[in-house]
């Protein structure tokens, strides 16, 4: 792996942390976001980072000081990726998107450059015929705050050149994360596909009226010894996301009016967000905070 250069594409709120993070580890980034207005925006986002890491990494002080020093902007994006050896795609989790952007992204990048994708939801696959070198393009998944939860999820698709994952196994390893290697295509990578099933059985006891959160929550961490109950994750994940989800999914049960989802749905939104509790963010949820 000798990347020195590295685009960052979509500086919301995922795209500006790759950047920072990126850079201060050592490296040259581009934010290249659509509009002046999207840009003005990135530079805050990236000026409270810099407070951010400040505290976070209070014996790194030089290379946090210094990281804005190596991110420069762009609005153009043949110019954001002229001399990019690696282009990581943040842009908005919508389909269309993502393909007009890797259609231009492929006329205008260097050959050498490499595509990743760090989409939550969607596949490599999903874009693959889109991005004009199959070879080099894989994903490459954070998590949001990536200065402490490091993961970084590579995921090939079955074209991807395989020294081509090993450098960005590298690169993430490089850029302070823990690299992780998902071998094949996994909605939802290794966490999600985790999380998700354990998530959904604990709100069925809940919804079901086997249990109470907090009961729930005490079993697992009892008898596991982790850290956090599955309805203290929900109060981080948040409530508004959380019934997001579980509304979704009751919408599509054969009975829409009547099913366990829509109970599930029901009562976070009465029992929780009907009074502005959300969650972490909010100081209460499930549990106080
Ligand atoms: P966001 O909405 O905060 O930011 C999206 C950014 O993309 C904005 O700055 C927007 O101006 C810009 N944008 C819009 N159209 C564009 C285009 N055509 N070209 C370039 N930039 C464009 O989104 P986010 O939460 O940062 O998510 C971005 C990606 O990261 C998604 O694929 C999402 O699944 C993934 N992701 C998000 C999280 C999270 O917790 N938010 C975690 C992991 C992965």
């Amino acid at each position: 792996m000798n990347y020195k250069n590295v685009t960052i594409a979509g500086s919301g709120v995922l795209g500006s942390q790759i950047a920072f993070q990126t850079a201060f580890k050592g490296f040259n980034v581009t934010i290249y976001d659509i509009d002046d207005t999207a840009i003005a925006k990135a530079k805050e986002r990236i000026a409270k980072l810099e407070d951010t890491y400040s505290d976070y990494f209070r014996d790194e002080q030089e290379a946090v000081k210094s990281a804005q020093s190596r991110i420069s902007y762009a609005t153009v994006l043949a110019d954001a990726v002229k001399d990019a050896d690696l282009v990581i795609e943040a842009v908005p989790e919508i389909k269309e998107i993502k393909q007009s952007f890797y259609t231009q992204l492929g006329k205008v990048a260097p050959e050498k450059t490499v595509f990743a994708t760090n989409s939550s939801t969607m596949l490599p696959s999903d874009f693959v015929e889109y991005t004009g070198r199959p070879e080099k393009f894989l994903a490459l998944h954070f998590a949001n705050t990536i200065w402490k939860n490091n993961t970084g999820e590579v995921m090939e698709h079955p074209g991807t050149d395989p020294q081509v994952v090993q450098d960005l196994l590298a690169f993430a390893a490089a850029i302070g994360m823990v690299p992780l290697h998902i071998k094949k295509e996994q909605p939802g990578y290794i966490v999600n596909s985790l999380l998700v099933p354990f998530l959904d059985a604990a709100q069925s006891l809940w919804g079901n009226d086997v249990a109470d959160p907090e009961t729930v929550d005490k079993t697992w961490m009892i008898a596991t010894g982790a850290p956090l109950g599955p309805f203290a994750i929900m109060d981080v994940v948040g409530l508004q996301t959380v019934y997001n989800i579980v509304s979704t999914k009751a919408a599509h049960h054969p009975n829409p009016d009547d099913n366990l989802y829509k109970r599930i749905a029901d009562k976070v939104k009465t029992e929780f967000l009907d009074q502005g509790k959300t969650g972490t963010q909010t100081g209460e949820g499930f549990y106080k905070y």
